[in-house]
């Protein structure tokens, strides 16, 4: 029989009763893994029914208790990261070091929320005025939801969840309806760790799913990550009806290749930016900006490294995997086809990849295309694939002008080996993440995680402080005690 994917409400599991629902298909191989039905109204109501309830009594626990079963998740996940990476590469389609790699990152936010007794204390301030002592207590609101996207589903929940069962909040996610099977086995461990019943649910759907959530009179906050017209559509659906919300959106990352950099070393970090995950990461550096005297040799060294890149089944030994389904495979191949029928030229093509034994997997091997011009829509849009777009550049601020037009702002790169250039990118990029000779600018933990423009809706970010202050409110209490 089919393996149903099933929701985690108030401390066990129970089936979804909606009407409609889809398959979970191993991207590599096309086998069904699981049915997933969607959630109606009414689980979504009884998600968040039991969360408010949990709330009431969560939220007066001793914050060293409530840290507690953390510190058990994040036992669990060690003990159980190459089984949760395993499950991560049969419903993505990533390589097995990939997915064990987006484990290590989320593990590394639940070790920060440990630190949630330090992390959340408030303010205090005796004599702010004469006889009186102020003080600013940070107090937990509720029921926080997260609705995460497909790109990576082990990682991507663990942004938030940790830090709002720490500052004493209730927690429901919903997962990408592409790959729940990480999450299922991720609130398994959940409920061995020991939360008290129905602060921690999960509750699978699809986008009705998501609405239900987002308009519910009894959910405090939203956190999302995903596409941007959806990030759109929730930030501003979500505060319409009065609530918090975060929304993370889509990326077009650029990166700049100065004629100082080191050819070679600019090419591994680039070429890995832009095809880890088969692409499909929100950090992707895909537009390619290299200084013209250096264009020829870059693209040499690039053809050649992308060359020696083994595609297959994420479990085997290889370097990419799949794309998540036959269609945005077609969606990736037709930004191909339509970068070169704008003019771009054809450096590597990777649409003819075949991989043996895997006759019905979406595999794409890494392509790469020379001369984009910046109107294509190869440059301006989010591919999600591995694709790599290069173009040269005669003088460096024109390069930084080129990337500040791009409507997104998450993430951009820049090798090189001069100072000034460094100290300029750093001063006037404008996106939320920079990394200087390093392909992908991806935060720790303790940092926070988010763009700027139309990759991001909201003022605080994912990961550490920042979640600190979304998942709480400061109440002000002064105290006067004129016969002391
Ligand atoms: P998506 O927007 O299609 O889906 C994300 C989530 O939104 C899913 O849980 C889905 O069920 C839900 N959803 C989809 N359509 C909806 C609708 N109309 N109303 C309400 N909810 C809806 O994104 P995806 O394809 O799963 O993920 C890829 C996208 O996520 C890319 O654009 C990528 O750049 C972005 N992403 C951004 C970051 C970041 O930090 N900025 C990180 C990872 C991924």
């Amino acid at each position: 029989m089919t393996r149903q994917v099933r929701n985690y409400v108030g401390g066990g599991w129970v089936d979804t009763s909606g009407d409609d629902g889809e398959p979970i298909v191993n991207p590599a191989t096309s086998d069904t893994l699981a049915e997933l039905t969607y959630s109606s109204s009414a689980d979504v109501d009884r998600a968040v029914d039991a969360g408010n309830e949990a709330f009431e009594s969560w939220q007066n626990r001793a914050v060293e208790e409530r840290i507690q079963p953390l510190f058990r998740f994040k036992q669990l996940l060690e003990e159980h990261q190459e089984e949760l990476a395993e499950t991560i590469v049969t419903e993505h389609g990533k390589t097995k070091q990939e997915a064990m790699g987006e484990l290590r990152r989320g593990i590394e936010n639940v070790e920060v929320a440990c630190g949630i007794p330090s992390m959340m204390q408030g303010g205090h301030l005796p004599n702010a005025a004469p006889g009186i002592d102020e003080t600013a207590i940070r107090k937990p609101l509720g029921t926080f939801v997260a609705v995460t996207p497909f790109n990576f589903p082990g990682m991507i929940p663990l942004w938030f969840l940790p830090y709002a069962v720490a500052t004493g909040n209730a927690f429901v996610l919903k997962p990408s309806e592409r790959d729940p099977l990480v999450s299922q086995r991720m609130f398994e461990l959940l409920d061995e760790a020991g939360f008290p019943d129905g602060v921690v649910n999960l509750v699978n759907g699809s986008a009705d799913t998501v609405t239900d959530l987002i308009t519910h009179e009894g959910v405090a906050g939203v956190s999302f990550v995903g596409s941007t017209p959806v990030a759109k559509h929730i930030y501003e659906t979500t505060a319409a009806a009065g609530k918090r919300v975060q929304a993370q959106g889509g990326a077009k990352n650029h990166v700049i290749v100065s004629d100082s950099a080191d050819i070679k070393f600019s090419v591994e970090k680039t070429l890995s930016s832009a095809c880890a995950c088969a692409g499909e990461r929100c950090l992707a550096n895909d537009v390619v900006l290299v200084q013209k005297s250096i264009y020829e040799e870059f693209a040499e060294e690039l053809i050649k490294q992308a060359d020696e890149m083994t595609v297959g089944y994420g479990l085997n030994d290889v370097d990419m995997g799949a794309l998540i389904t036959p269609e945005h495979e077609s969606r990736v191949r037709e930004y191909i086809d339509g970068a070169l029928q704008d003019g771009a030229t054809l450096l590597r093509d990777g649409r003819d990849v075949s991989v043996d034994g895997y006759p019905d997997g979406n595999f794409l091997g890494p392509t790469v295309l020379g001369n984009v011009e910046e109107e294509f829509d190869i440059s301006q849009d989010e591919v999600f694939g591995p694709v790599v777009a290069l173009a040269r550049y005669d003088s460096f601020e024109n390069a930084i002008a080129r990337l500040n037009r791009s409507e997104f702002g998450n993430a951009a790169s820049l090798f090189t080996e001069r100072g000034a250039e460094a100290s300029t990118f750093r001063q006037n990029t404008e996106a939320g993440n920079l990394a200087v000779n390093a392909g992908t600018a991806a935060p720790m933990a303790f940092f926070h995680f988010g763009g700027r423009k139309a990759s991001f809706f909201g003022d605080l970010h994912a990961q550490a402080d920042d979640m600190i202050r979304f998942y709480t409110d400061e109440t002000i209490y002064i105290e006067r005690w004129p016969s002391a």
